[in-house]
């Protein structure tokens, strides 16, 4: 459920008219509703009432600073996979001891800055990076606090390259050899293990790859005991997917259910670390058409947004609703959304039934609240988006769009040319 509407043909964010934002702000431009946001927030927190938790959201899925404010003042923590991340956190005003931290490739200069700092946990994936830990807390006389991330072997069924709790991925220690870390940590002078993780990928629809990961690691957990190893947070990550088109993600309460039940028993304070499920249907992208065109084959929707504001469809193919933003009596259409960027793979939708829009129309790009604005990029020179978030009938820049000047900051020319 989200707060994007149509009233009388024309499409709402709240109750600011969708147009009006992109008259003022020019396109394209990153679209949050305030409302959608929070309320996502506060349903996924209330599915595990009466459950000792702590909701940390994942930061990687929407970094923006008014984003986070608005998280961390709802009660949330934050779950980050880099400096930069925690940097932002903190500027966000998350309390260090809510901030857990994942990732297989910790630099030391992010290890140090996350010690110095105090996070919750670490969530440590290889034996060299708990080693290495260790030491840099050693070298600042400090105590590293851990979780070590199991890779509990079970299949999510999502895209492979959202999918990170396969043997084969890169992600996390298998089963036995965590044991083995666990025992290594517990005899490290500056670690004091105090958790487990795990993520099994992100965009899962069904409730069964969640349970069957807790079912890998409650044994896990008894084989610690065994050898005097208690474990006080259990963090089962994040992963929960939305339903950008025909997809059926399980009701938050059965989730939420699932996972307290299969828990019974085990006093364990829960980390949950949802990113998509919050913010993806939360956001959406506005766009312009620039041209319409027609090909040997097939007929194209040129738009001003291309793959370096929205990456998931020519990165994942991934499926993004498109929407006008003010709706037409004309029979629909079939063709390419296609973008600016000289590439083949430069599309946000393929053979698509859409609207019949014109040049100059504005459309919009639905569920891209989450892993849109933080994965485009500057390729082509073109200029990073604005970000706008909506509160009942009032819109405000969290984001200014780039300008040329910031394209080039940081760049120099050497003395010689
Ligand atoms: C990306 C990520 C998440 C969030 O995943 P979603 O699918 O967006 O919920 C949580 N934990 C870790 C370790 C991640 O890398």
């Amino acid at each position: 459920m989200h707060h994007f509407n149509y009233r009388d043909n024309e499409l709402y964010c709240e109750d600011v008219p969708v147009k009006k934002i992109a008259e003022e702000v020019g396109t394209p431009f990153y679209l949050y509703s305030h409302a959608t946001l929070k309320r996502h927030f506060m349903a996924f927190n209330e599915a595990f009432d009466g459950t000792r938790r702590l909701v940390c959201f994942s930061a990687k899925a929407n970094t923006n600073l008014a984003i986070l404010k608005l998280f961390e003042s709802l009660g949330s923590g934050l779950d980050i996979v880099s400096g930069g991340e925690l940097y932002r956190g903190l500027k966000a005003g998350f309390q260090p001891n809510r901030i857990v931290y994942s990732g297989v490739g910790k630099r030391i200069d992010e290890i140090d800055y996350a010690l110095n700092t105090g996070i919750l946990m670490f969530n440590v994936e290889s034996l060299e990076e708990l080693e290495l830990i260790n030491k840099r807390a050693g070298l600042l006389k400090l105590k590293a606090p851990i979780a070590i991330r199991v890779n509990p072997d079970v299949d999510p069924k999502t895209h492979p390259y959202i999918s990170t709790g396969l043997k084969k991925n890169k992600f996390g220690i298998d089963i036995e050899t965590a044991i083995e870390g666990y025992k290594v940590a517990k005899s490290l002078k500056n670690i004091n293990v105090i958790g487990i993780d795990c993520h099994i990928g992100s965009q899962i629809t069904e409730v069964q790859p969640f349970i069957d990961a807790l079912k890998s690691i409650k044994v896990l957990i008894n084989r610690l005991r065994d050898l005097k190893i208690e474990i006080k947070y259990l963090d089962i990550g994040g992963g929960l997917g939305i339903t950008y088109n025909d997809e059926s993600p399980p009701e938050l309460n059965d989730y939420a259910g699932a996972i307290v039940k299969s828990l019974e028993g085990m006093p364990l304070q829960l980390i949950l670390e949802p990113g998509r499920v919050i913010v993806g249907n939360a956001g959406i992208l506005v766009t312009r058409v620039l041209y319409r065109k027609q090909g040997k084959d097939k007929e194209f929707i040129v738009v001003d947004a291309g793959m370096n504001d929205l990456a998931r469809p020519s990165l994942y193919n991934a499926f993004h609703a498109i929407k006008p933003v003010v709706k037409s009596e004309d029979e629909p259409i079939k063709a390419d959304v296609v973008g600016p960027i000289c590439e083949s793979g430069d599309f946000l939708a393929a053979d698509r039934r859409i609207s019949n829009v014109k040049k100059d129309d504005l459309l919009a790009v639905m569920s891209a609240g989450a892993y849109g604005f933080v994965m485009s990029s500057n390729y082509c020179s073109r200029l990073k988006l604005a970000e706008i978030m909506v509160r009942d009938d009032k819109f405000h820049v969290i984001r200014a769009r780039q300008d040329y000047e910031d394209l080039i900051k940081g760049e120099s020319i050497p003395p010689f040319l």
